[in-house]
């Protein structure tokens, strides 16, 4: 049985971001029992609780069999194949993935929470996944991220 979910994607460290999220996307593509069902453009946004440079975001939705923790465990193996290195505290990320929803899953654990706590109020991730999934717009809370500078770029070819 295969579950919808959706990854937040970001990185704003690197020589090439652009090639860093299509790398990321074709690692998701690759995992067991999985598919890539739909890929947001690239969004270039203003850091939010970082510092650094811009992020290039994206959203990707995923039709997989992978249970949510060991999707977790697997986005995590992928950061860090991409040296999600911490050169200072706070520091600029190459990438950063976060699972932000698994089917209709409610979880609250030290390693997992589901919704993403931060999803609601958050452009760089609200704008991408409300690009592929409009029907989830109810799930934007407040008008705080309406303010957050983001503009989408091109489309992310696979
Ligand atoms: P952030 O993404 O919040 O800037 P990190 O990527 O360093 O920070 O994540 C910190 C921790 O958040 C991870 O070790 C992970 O176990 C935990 N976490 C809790 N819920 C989630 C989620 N839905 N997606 C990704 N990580 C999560
Ligand atoms: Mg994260």
């Amino acid at each position: 049985m295969s579950s919808r979910a959706y990854v937040g994607l970001g990185t704003n460290l690197g020589a090439d971001l652009h090639a860093t999220l299509t790398q990321a996307a074709l690692r998701l593509a690759a995992l067991p029992d999985t598919r890539v069902a739909a890929l947001s453009s690239a969004w270039r946004s203003a850091p939010v609780d970082a510092g650094g440079p811009d992020f290039l975001n994206a959203v990707a939705a995923l039709d997989t069999a992978v249970p949510a923790l060991e999707l977790l465990d697997a986005l995590q193996v992928i950061e860090l194949a991409y040296g999600r290195e911490r050169p200072y505290r706070n520091a600029p990320r190459t990438l950063d993935l976060d699972l932000l929803l698994y089917g209709d899953l409610t979880l609250d654990t030290p390693r997992l929470t589901l919704p993403h706590p931060r999803l609601g109020q958050r452009a760089f991730v609200l704008r991408p996944l409300l690009e592929i999934a409009p029907e989830l717009a109810h799930l934007a809370t407040g008008e705080d991220w309406h303010a957050q500078r983001i503009e989408r770029l091109g489309p992310l070819s696979l």
